[in-house]
């Protein structure tokens, strides 16, 4: 059997990293079995649709390396109005892969469970069911349809008058989801809701569509969420009644946040868009998301895998069944192996934008300034974890800097005075120093903190204060070198006027 997994996310918003976990998961199990990734849009909620995700959605996709093998077409993604469709397009032999697409089959299915005494039409008034809602809560019973449209003569509502057709579940017996994680998951029919197929406007459900879909598309396994598994029953009942064949469910445990609750805006990031915006190196952001939730086994340590090696071992079935936490702490740890596992050059191509963004590098980068950053480079890639801290870090070196106040520029434990001193002593060795290089720069600096009875860090947080305006910064003498020594000098001057009790010097 040709493995056909899909991702179907509905364009109601930035994709959620959960779900782009999951999209790992179906992508490595369709990599691995040799078989197809299908992408499959699912806006049939008109309510809460947001057409201009979809391109999020495939940007974010994309940029992570989930290539899909069948998808929209160019036709399909032009009528959304998708700038770029060209890009996007991919098409494939069961299309159309955009759900508003395919409403002519949502109905037709519909018809169908009619036929077969499956489904019902129903006219109930939004008052009248949420007087039944009401009733039902008041005594703490289920709260579901009370089935009132049942039972009607087959003829009492007429197809041209506004209704909507629900799924008749039978009263009595259970139905169980197989699950490739979980195992069976058991539900009482009675406790199963007369869900609505497809509403009055002709739209499908979810539950239709997906069905509808899945069986057109030849699915052959789901892994999603586990949070539809609720939702499950109600497919297979579908699948039961128009006698197609269920896919394999494998419900995969939802993400949490490192304190155990659902990972959400509190917790950081949530978007693939944010991540991306804040320097994760998709190969990094990728090995990370393998990794929530499944391991290559017992007593394994290795967590740095190649994206073949995942492929290759990847098990969805061996899935944990326990939520994962997702820990931020862990993916800046992984990015950081990551940005320190390219070559400069490679690192300085990713750092580029970040730059050009924030506005401290033109955009086309004049050939002199990339000089420079390539010796930034190495200076920040050692420590490195967000692409994006590189910005805050080197800033001191596009910039003037702001003259850091006074009590910042007291070493510690030094009184200002003393810190004065060492200043002073400071811009002689820095003027004189030939050349004005780490090498000729860091041994007269530290001989320097040895005559004045200072331990070097003590005189080099003075020096990184006055020079850098930041706490944080690339390594000292390799900045100094980059700013070069008139700026050095002049931010020390400027340093000293600020420290000096008689006020700044007049000009
Ligand atoms: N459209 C659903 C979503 O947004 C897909 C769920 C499923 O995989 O069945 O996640
Ligand atoms: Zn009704």
């Amino acid at each position: 059997m040709a493995v056909r997994v899909r991702m179907a996310p509905s364009p109601t918003g930035e994709p959620h990293i959960g779900n782009i976990r999951t999209a790992v998961f179906n992508w490595l199990f369709a990599r691995q079995m040799g078989g197809q990734f299908i992408l499959r849009i699912e806006d049939t909620d008109r309510t809460r649709y947001q057409p201009e995700t979809v391109g999020v959605i495939m940007d974010g996709l994309r940029w992570l390396g989930l290539n899909w093998d069948e998808g929209p077409g160019l036709e399909e993604l032009q009528r959304l109005g998708l700038e770029n469709a060209e890009e996007y397009a991919v098409g494939g032999p069961y299309g159309p892969y955009i759900q508003s697409g395919r409403l002519a089959m949502y109905q037709e299915v519909g018809e169908e469970l009619l036929e077969r005494g499956w489904a019902y039409r129903c006219n109930c008034t939004p008052e009248r069911l949420a007087q039944v809602r009401e009733r039902q809560r008041a005594s703490k019973q289920l709260v579901m349809y009370d089935r009132h449209c049942r039972d009607l003569p087959p003829d009492a509502i007429s197809p041209d008058e506004p209704h909507v057709i629900r799924l008749k579940v039978p009263l009595t017996g259970k139905t169980v989801v197989p699950d490739g994680i979980k195992g069976d998951v058991s539900f009482k029919n009675a406790g199963i809701d007369d869900q609505i197929l497809l509403k009055s406007d002709g739209f499908p459900t979810y539950h239709l569509a997906v069905v509808v879909d899945d069986h057109h598309m030849k699915i052959t396994h789901i892994a999603r969420g586990d949070d539809w598994i609720p939702s499950t029953p109600k497919r297979i009942l579908i699948y039961r009644a128009l006698e197609w064949e269920p896919p394999i469910y494998c419900h995969v445990p939802l993400v949490n946040g490192p304190d155990g609750r659902k990972l959400g805006k509190r917790h950081g990031a949530t978007s693939i868009t944010e991540f991306r915006r804040q320097g994760y190196l998709p190969e990094a952001l990728f090995n990370f998301l393998a990794l929530l939730g499944w391991s290559p086994g017992e007593g394994e340590e290795q967590e740095i895998f190649s994206r073949e090696e995942l492929i290759e071992r990847f098990d969805l079935f061996r899935v944990n069944r326990a939520p994962a936490a997702f820990s931020y702490k862990k993916l800046d740890w992984m990015n950081g192996v990551y940005v320190r596992s390219l070559s400069e050059k490679e690192l300085l191509e990713r750092l580029l934008p970040f730059w050009q963004e924030a506005g401290m590098v033109p955009d086309p980068c004049p050939q002199e300034t990339l000089a420079t950053l390539r010796q930034i480079v190495p200076l920040v890639q050692e420590r490195l974890k967000r692409l994006e801290d590189v910005v805050e870090w080197t800033a001191f070196l596009f910039r003037e800097v702001e003259t850091p106040p006074a009590e910042k520029l007291v070493g510690k434990k030094m009184t200002p005075q003393e810190s004065l001193v060492a200043l002073r002593r400071m811009r002689s060795v820095l003027a004189e120093a030939e050349p004005f290089e780490p090498e000729a720069l860091e041994p007269p600096m530290r001989a320097l903190a040895e005559e004045l009875e200072l331990k070097a860090g003590q005189l080099f947080g003075i020096a990184r204060w006055a020079m850098t305006g930041q706490k944080v910064a690339p390594p000292l003498f390799g900045s100094l070198a980059i700013m070069g020594r008139e700026t050095a000098l002049a931010r020390l001057d400027a340093a000293e006027a600020a420290l000096d009790p008689k006020g700044p010097k007049n000009p």
